[in-house]
């Protein structure tokens, strides 16, 4: 579901691609400095900083849920605010249902059409690919707020659903199972993913580094040869245009990270609210 799927949650992974662009942009042959993956300020002053308890607190309290059972509450603010963002993206969706030939929406997995916040609260907020796989495997996400009513529209109005996520290929059926109708787990009532006019199905997880296809290899070969798997901006930038390749226009991409919505080949982004984690 994250970025690396044999590493696991990679929000504390330094990507380095910020000393590459440095590099180039100095343009000499400089050793690559790993830095944090996140960029932020320093604070000077515990003052500046929210206490991380207090924190969680005030996080629980938007998902109004402010006992952390781990369930979050439809009248919460992020459930006003997701749907607010879901109703944005059907807005413009409507507007553009016209065009005539492929057109398409991406959308992540995580935060962005199942929620992970029974997870979140589970793991107080510390990602373990294990016990995420038991959340997942179960099918245990709902829908996030206001999505699935966006999704079903733009089905009706011709536009092929493909969903691009960073969980690993061998955790696609449960994902299917999870977003769409199979009676297992939460089933959370999304349209199924299109099948592409390549025969491809719409829902792309993130194969094995040696199960690339050409278009990842090349778009992460940098990656590869520095034995890592595909960064997620290369990994769904490089799949979009795997799709725009066939012949559909994405018209949107729906994501609650950066990362999902970063790198191009899509007209519009939506990005959805997500507190809990980042992911460069
Ligand atoms: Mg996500």
């Amino acid at each position: 579901m994250r970025r690396f799927a044999q590493l696991g949650r990679t929000r504390r992974v330094a990507t380095g691609i910020m000393a590459l662009v440095l590099a180039s942009l100095l343009g000499g042959a400089v050793a690559l400095a790993a830095g944090p993956a996140i960029q932020t300020f320093t604070p000077h002053s515990a003052n500046q900083i929210t206490n991380l308890d207090v924190l969680r607190q005030q996080i629980r309290n938007y998902y109004g849920d402010p006992m952390g059972t781990g369930n979050f509450a439809s009248d919460s603010y992020y459930a006003k605010e997701a749907t607010s963002v879901a109703n944005a993206g059907a807005r413009y969706l409507a507007a553009h249902s016209h065009q005539h030939g492929l057109k398409a929406i991406v959308l992540d997995v995580d935060d962005t059409t199942l929620a992970t916040w029974n997870y979140e609260v589970f793991s107080n907020w510390a990602y373990n690919p294990t016990t995420n796989a038991t959340y997942v495997n179960g099918q245990l996400f709902p829908a996030v707020p206001g999505m699935v009513d966006m999704v079903t529209k733009a089905a009706k109005e011709g536009y092929a659903i493909i969903w691009i996520t960073g969980r690993p290929a061998t955790q696609e059926a449960a994902t299917l199972g999870n977003l769409t109708s199979d009676g297992i787990g939460v089933d959370a009532g999304y349209p199924a993913p299109t099948k592409l006019v390549d025969g491809e199905d719409g829902l792309f997880t993130k194969p094995a580094v040696a199960d690339y296809p050409a278009y990842l290899k090349t778009a992460c070969a940098a990656e590869i040869s520095a034995g890592s798997s595909c960064t997620t901006i290369h990994y769904k930038s490089a799949t979009r245009a795997h799709i725009e390749s066939l012949g559909y226009d994405i018209v949107a991409d729906f994501g609650d990270q950066f990362s999902d919505l970063k790198g191009g080949f899509t007209d519009q982004t939506f990005k959805l609210p997500n507190p809990n984690y980042y992911l460069p």
